[in-house]
């Protein structure tokens, strides 16, 4: 019989859903490391995460925010929460990280890299200075790219993890008016290094990716209304996304409901890129 660290021997678990489909989705007793967990989609996962049980949760970010890991204490006083100050840009500090909490935790399940920023600069690509086209790339696709290495690691050597990566509409197409070449580069850079994980790590671990469309974070805060409308107007669902409508895809792709759910994209954008 076939024996695989997330389900254990075929014949055993095949054909029962044992003991329930809820019980499939369930986080308990997981280990998860969520990056850009301060606030907005990162935060509510995080939020979602512990709610589905995960007793121990670490938030990396490089925003100090002690109120993040004092109210999450508060909510969930049976897990262990943790939260480490770190820029993903950084290969040395997220190596550092990623073994600290590994040290403490024992064993990691789930590792969210979420961390990302968002188009601050001009629109066009022959107006930007290359000091905005690699900060975009360093924090969107090379600070995933730091934390998957380091993860895949420890997946590696535990022989199972589940590692999902935002991604993002814009890895799809190019959204327009509002033309973002690097930050569309950089998420179809994670797009494709989600693929090309998931095959590499098939034997110990699944990559997926998520990509989410309108979302109210603060992440857009500085793009004018006008303009959001105009975005809006032409989503099929005619809004913007909650953060909390991100967290079924991300909870489906931490558990056991998807252990054999790997390469693949969830796209969670009210309908943008079916049109
Ligand atoms: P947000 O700005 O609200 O949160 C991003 C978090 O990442 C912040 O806590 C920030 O401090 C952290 N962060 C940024 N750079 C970092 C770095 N170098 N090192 C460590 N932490 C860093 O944004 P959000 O909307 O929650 O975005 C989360 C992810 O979702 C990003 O990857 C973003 O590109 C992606 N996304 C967002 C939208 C949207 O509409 N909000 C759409 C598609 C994809």
């Amino acid at each position: 019989s076939i024996v695989n660290k997330d389900i254990g021997s075929l014949p055993a678990a095949f054909p029962n859903l044992s003991p329930s489909i809820l019980d499939l989705f369930s986080l308990s007793g997981k280990s998860a490391i969520i990056t850009g967990g301060a606030r907005g989609i990162g935060f509510v996962i995080s939020e979602a995460y512990l709610q589905a049980g995960c007793s121990k949760l670490a938030i990396i970010d490089y925003a100090d925010n002690d109120v993040v890991l004092q109210n999450l204490r508060e909510t969930f006083p049976k897990a262990h929460i943790t939260y480490h100050h770190c820029d993903v840009r950084k290969a040395e500090q997220v190596e550092e990280v990623i073994s600290t909490i590994h040290a403490d935790f024992g064993v990691i399940d789930i590792f969210v890299a979420n961390a990302g920023i968002a188009w601050t600069a001009g629109p066009l690509i022959d107006q930007e200075t290359d000091f905005d086209w690699h900060n975009v790339m360093n924090v969107d696709l090379n600070g995933v790219y730091y934390c998957a290495k380091n993860i895949g690691r420890i997946f590696r050597e535990q022989g199972k993890g589940s590692l999902i990566m935002t991604a993002s509409m814009s890895a799809h197409i190019v959204n327009v008016p509002q033309l973002q070449a690097a930050y569309n580069v950089a998420k179809a850079g994670v797009l494709h290094l989600g693929k090309s994980l998931a095959i590499e790590w098939a034997p110990f671990a699944r990559v997926n990716t998520v990509s989410p469309g309108y979302i109210a974070t603060e992440l857009s805060d500085f793009v004018p209304d006008e303009l959001k409308n105009s975005w809006y107007a032409v989503t099929p669902k005619g809004r913007q996304g909650l953060p909390r409508e991100l967290c079924g895809a991300y909870l489906y792709l931490a558990s056991d409901a998807a252990t054999y759910t790997t390469g693949s994209d969830m796209r969670v954008d009210g309908g943008y890129t079916a049109v």
